[in-house]
């Protein structure tokens, strides 16, 4: 088997695992046709992305997280812990466009700022106890 063949076979593979029968009704999830390269990264959906630096992955990886922790970036919770966690700590998070009272202006909102805590998380080794529960950690006290 050649090798151009066996990476079609992963591809296809990793799209099943992270797509499953979605990616046979709608190949576009699996085969995005967004012009990636245009942008530093890009979350297709199903765990599929394209970055290209480790902080771009690493964001892109925290809104992977969010959605296959259903969402919780979505929910009013969410967004009243963020608030109220940005007016106690400073975090680059709370600087974003649409969090914590700062106006909205195209990118932002509480989903990037998911991603955004996702990827401090991951460069800094910490993350903040009180958004722990949306990520899926719970601290022992
Ligand atoms: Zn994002």
């Amino acid at each position: 088997m050649n090798r151009t063949i066996i990476i079609i076979i992963i591809v296809f593979a990793l799209g099943f695992y992270f797509g499953g029968t979605n990616m046979l009704d709608n190949p576009k999830k699996c085969f995005p046709t967004v012009d990636y390269t245009k942008y530093n990264g890009v979350y297709f959906g199903n765990g599929i992305f394209a970055c290209k630096s480790e902080e771009t992955c690493l964001h892109e990886l925290g809104h992977a997280v969010d959605e296959f922790m259903d969402f919780p970036s979505h929910t009013q919770e969410f967004a009243d812990v963020l608030d109220s966690f940005c007016e106690i700590e400073a975090h680059p998070a709370c600087e974003l466009p649409g969090i914590n009272s700062n106006p909205l202006a195209g990118w932002g909102g509480y989903t990037e700022a998911y991603a955004e805590v996702y990827k401090y998380w991951k460069l800094w080794g910490h993350l903040p106890k009180e958004l722990s529960s949306f990520y899926g950690v719970v601290y022992a006290d």
